[in-house]
């Protein structure tokens, strides 16, 4: 069945809503909508019993509007071929919003990993990424994917030792792919880039008090009572973020069940007893929660759906309680369950913003690893050396003295980790002035998906003029 979950349609019409606010041409429209090219393959694979089986696999490159495109690689049962242009789509309008020079991408493999062995998941990975050097559909300057649902630093490493063994020339060839182990070329703070990305999106939203004021809020996040669905590299990672900004965690959801406390959940005690357990469920002083969707529905002030698409829909956005919904998940929401949230004054802040951070991290990435330098390397000791001369130069001038405290804590060199989270929060920080600027130069824009997409179409846009790729 074409788009069963109709996630390409929602991504299509968020799209259409905020072109209507362009001056662009539709034909051009029509151009930057559509997808540029999909490669769909199948290749078997081998069971312990020795049967085989045919997996089914996708890469779809949505917009060479920029090149590299870029994009993360998704494992699941469930992925279909309409969820994959949807995801490669949403990359396009993510990569601009925040000003990474990347055109949108993304791949999947229709698999359940929990299902297989960690050498099946090798073979997977390493004849999937195989597949994709044949076609072109991966390299530093062609196609650059990196972690999404259902794989990570160990499916990255594969794919970069497939890659270079392939390309044996290759100077670049650790730039093929992000989100590697940093042994393997990665970069510090990538892991947690797109949980903290969003909790500095949080942080923005909660920081303007018109805002907050007209949502019943208080000004800032402590305090702000926040449910998480999906305890993944996202879902986990905006977790902790939000805990250590002051939040309260009142509910939390996995797969299997989801539990409650208005008091508060510890984080870390929460993914301790899960190990433990194999269960979320049970977890002392907490209510269980059946069917772990119902967690949406829990009187809160933030709600981050951070797992899977479509969870938010017409049939359950009536009872959402949230005052915020900050979207961790790619497509979380669909158009008919945002207008019953508009109407009840809920603020939804997109996905193709507040979820950028894993790309933008990623950017940083590829640029360490084209450049075949750790950031801070050259100029971290320079630095020190000119802050310790300015000391010593106003110790001379005004004859006081600094105590070793006050030296130690004015010099320092910055060191990737820093250089990373600091060019990440500038980057989240500045894209929301850019989303809430054109939001107030439009002030029929109904809500921040239709201003985020339109700043993201804007730039597209331009760029397709400017290049002048029409034959
Ligand atoms: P992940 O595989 O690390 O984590 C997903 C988690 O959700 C898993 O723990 C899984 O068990 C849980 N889950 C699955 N079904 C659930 C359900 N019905 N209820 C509650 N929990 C459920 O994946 P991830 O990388 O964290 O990605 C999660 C979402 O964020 C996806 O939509 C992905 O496209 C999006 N995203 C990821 C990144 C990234 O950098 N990894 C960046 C941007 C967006």
């Amino acid at each position: 069945m074409s788009d069963p979950t109709g996630f390409l349609d929602n991504v299509n019409r968020s799209f259409d809503r905020a072109a209507a606010f362009t001056g662009f041409p539709q034909g051009l429209l029509d151009e930057i909508k559509a997808g540029n090219s999909l490669y769909r393959f199948e290749f078997p694979l081998r069971h312990d019993d020795g049967s085989i089986t045919v997996v089914q696999a996708w890469r779809a490159e949505h917009s060479h509007h920029k090149l590299p495109v870029k994009g993360g690689i998704r494992y699941s049962a469930d992925v279909n071929e309409d969820e994959v242009m949807a995801l490669a789509s949403l990359m396009t309008w993510k990569c601009a919003i925040v000003d990474v020079p990347f055109g949108g991408a993304k791949g999947a493999v229709q698999v359940d990993p929990r299902k297989l062995t960690l050498d099946q998941l090798e073979r997977v990975t390493r004849r999937y990424t195989h597949e994709l050097i044949k076609k072109n559909f991966i390299g530093p300057g062609v196609d650059v994917p990196a972690p999404d649902y259902g794989t990570g630093e160990r499916e990255m490493a594969w794919i970069v030792d497939t890659y270079q063994a392939m390309t044996p020339d290759g100077l670049d060839a650790l730039a093929c792919v992000t989100g590697k182990p940093v042994s393997q070329g990665g970069i510090r703070g990538r892991r947690e880039a797109t949980g903290r990305g969003l909790f500095f999106a949080l942080r923005e939203v909660c920081a303007r008090g018109d805002d907050m004021r007209t949502l019943g809020l208080t000004t800032g996040l402590a305090g702000k009572r926040v449910v998480v669905q999906g305890l993944g590299n996202v879902g986990y990672h905006v977790a902790k973020f939000c805990q250590e900004g002051g939040a309260i965690l009142v509910g939390l959801a996995e797969y299997e069940g989801a539990i409650a406390n208005p008091d508060g959940l510890d984080l870390e005690a929460v993914v301790a007893h899960r190990r433990d357990t194999k269960s979320i469920l049970h977890f002392p002083g907490a209510a269980n929660i059946t069917p772990s969707a119902d967690v949406l529905e829990l009187a809160c002030d933030v709600l981050i759906p951070a797992a899977l698409e479509t969870q938010i829909r017409a049939d359950n956005a009536p009872r959402i309680k949230a005052r915020i919904v900050l979207e961790g998940a790619n497509g979380p929401t669909t158009p008919e369950a945002e207008d019953i949230l508009n109407a009840k004054g809920v603020m939804v802040v997109p996905d193709i913003y507040a979820n950028a951070g894993g790309v933008t991290v990623s950017y940083f990435e590829w640029l360490k690893n084209l450049s075949h330098v750790r950031f801070g390397r050259m100029e971290n000791r320079y630095r020190e050396a000119s802050q310790l001369r300015m000391f010593a130069a106003i110790e001379q001038a005004t004859g006081k003295t600094f105590t070793e405290a006050d030296r130690s804590a004015v010099v320092k060199g910055a060191d990737e980790l820093t250089l990373v989270n600091s060019g990440l929060e500038e980057t989240m920080t500045a894209a929301y002035r850019d989303i809430r600027g054109i939001r107030e130069q439009h002030p029929s824009i109904p809500d921040l998906r239709t201003a985020a997409f339109l700043v993201a179409i804007e730039k597209v846009g331009r760029s397709y003029l400017e290049l002048g790729i029409f034959p």
